[in-house]
């Protein structure tokens, strides 16, 4: 049937790319067809003064049902959270729930404007000031700006404040340490701050390694960035002798809480001695994430630098009213308006939704869905650190690489063919051939049980027919990329008629 289908001249396979809008249609083709002209007619050149364009525009002239195929069938060569299990560790791909979409969309928040009055925005002030108070309780640290936009742009916020703090407590200091484990972006954040970067292995537990850490504190270390659950999955348990030692010495104690999946209404970082933290919104609280779409990256601090952080703040008076507030030695603005309001909606709803308790309850079953897979992957895949994991866990693909030359990376294109996101893979760095699996409290069991098989499947595969593994995946809509030539000249340019 295929075979017969493909000789059919012009039948175009189902998954693949088929072309730009600008290829498909025809000249006298029209999605939407004007009222009769009620004004009188001009001539645009004239009233333009000659500066009319004397070509049109190159734009697509479609019908209506060629536009929706068009995209729809975008939207069905991508891979989503609403496609399938997408265990993409530390990202934390969980479902977003419909109702957060439905919230965003209501006029009265999807129509303002960032620059109406005050007056005429108190709900959306309420709003913020309630998501506020929210994630200072969940996380410690009371005073919270939710202006960055992103959770590397709320690294960065949060370091320029701890500059600014140490500025006016005699100098800004020079250098911040991060464990061996640390996500790509806090070294990167420590560098835009002007701080030099000092790494501090991990021992091996996977714990930041204490001895290392206190050898390289003194007073010219201005802060220790640190994940807590790390990168690795794993709870820190001498958290509080980090804290106590990074203060010691004056410095301040910055938590990377872009995912709080593990510890959120069990533990927080304000009572782990932590200073500051920011929290991913399209991580840890469902809204939607990835594509480089907007996400929310808010900063929660101590109420001693909370005088440093970024305005306007929303704040409520005490009659009951709401209105914008800058605090005393404000770092200044980091993002306009207010932030990435829509996305600030969607995690309201997502907690009032939820509720305290199941806030608690999310996070433990995070947590329960981790260990239930690394529990059952443990014998077929290297478990470096076999110890009880929190939202996510790390596998070694070192195994399969040494003894069947299936690496890492070609796991991960081969679970594309089953129908699963791969984890993340290569990080974090201290793994060889990491795997790293977050599925999240959102994915039901069915589909755990169903990736722990597959899994299983493919270790197997590898030791019985390697090069099968080595060459997926077979079934996407765009096979193996060279991935060296990918970064080093891409090619994102679609040539007409292709
Ligand atoms: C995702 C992530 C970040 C960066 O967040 P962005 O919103 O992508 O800038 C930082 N740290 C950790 C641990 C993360 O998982």
């Amino acid at each position: 049937m295929n075979d017969r289908m493909n000789r059919i001249s012009g039948v175009r396979p189902k998954r693949g790319p088929r072309g730009l809008i600008l290829e498909v249609g025809s000249d006298d083709a029209r999605c939407v067809v004007p009222p009769e002209l009620d004004v009188p007619d001009v001539d645009l050149d004239e009233v333009l003064g000659g500066a009319a364009r004397s070509v049109l525009p190159h734009l697509p002239q479609v019908t209506e049902v060629e536009v929706a195929r068009h995209y729809a069938h975008l939207a069905s060569m991508n891979f989503g959270v609403d496609s399938g299990m997408y265990p993409l560790g530390s990202c934390t791909m969980k479902y977003n729930p419909r109702i957060n979409e439905d919230a965003a969309r209501l006029e009265g928040f999807a129509a303002l404007h960032p620059a109406q009055p005050v007056g005429a925005i108190q709900g959306a002030l309420e709003l913020m000031v309630t998501l506020a108070d929210v994630l200072g309780e969940i996380s410690g640290l009371p005073s919270v700006t939710l202006q960055p936009a992103a959770g590397a742009h709320g690294e960065l916020t949060a370091l320029l404040c701890f500059r600014a703090f140490h500025t006016a407590n005699g100098g800004p200091r020079s250098r911040v340490i991060i464990p061996d484990t640390a996500h790509g972006t806090n070294p990167a954040t420590v560098s835009m701050c002007g701080y030099e970067v000092t790494t501090v292995p991990s021992d091996d537990r996977g714990r930041v390694d204490l001895v290392a850490l206190r050898e390289a504190l003194d007073t010219d270390v201005a802060a220790l960035m640190l994940t807590n659950p790390n990168t690795v999955g794993l709870f820190d348990d001498q958290i509080l002798e980090i804290t106590a030692a990074v203060h010691e010495v004056g410095a301040l104690a910055y938590c990377d809480g872009a995912n709080l999946n593990a510890i959120m209404g069990v533990s927080r970082p304000g009572d782990m001695g932590f200073d500051a933290l920011h929290i991913n919104l399209h991580k840890t609280f469902s809204t939607p994430h990835g594509g480089g779409g907007p996400g929310a990256g808010p900063v929660c601090v101590t109420p001693s630098l909370g005088a440093f952080l970024p305005g306007p703040i929303p704040v409520k008076y005490d009659d009951g009213t709401y209105g914008l507030s800058t605090p005393e030695c404000s770092i200044g603005r980091v993002r306009s308006s207010y932030g990435n309001f829509g996305v600030l909606v969607r995690a309201y709803t997502y907690v009032r939704a939820l509720g305290g308790a199941g806030i608690k309850e999310a996070a433990e079953q995070a947590v329960l869905s981790a260990n239930y897979l690394k529990e059952r992957l443990k014998h077929t895949y290297e478990l470096p650190f076999d110890r009880h994991c929190m939202h996510e866990f790390v596998l070694s693909g070192r195994r399969q690489k040494k003894e069947h030359g299936v690496r890492a990376l070609d796991i991960a294109k081969r679970l594309l063919d089953y129908g699963f996101h791969p984890p993340t893979v290569y990080f974090p760095l201290i793994v060889e051939e990491a795997l790293m699996i977050e599925p999240t409290e959102t994915e039901p069991l069915a589909d755990l049980d169903r990736f722990a098989d597959v899994m299983i499947a493919i270790a197997e595969e590898a030791s019985t027919d390697p090069d099968t593994v080595k060459g997926a995946p077979y079934s996407t809509p765009v096979r193996r990329v060279d991935e060296a030539r990918a970064v080093k000249r891409p090619d994102l340019r679609w040539s007409v008629g292709e």
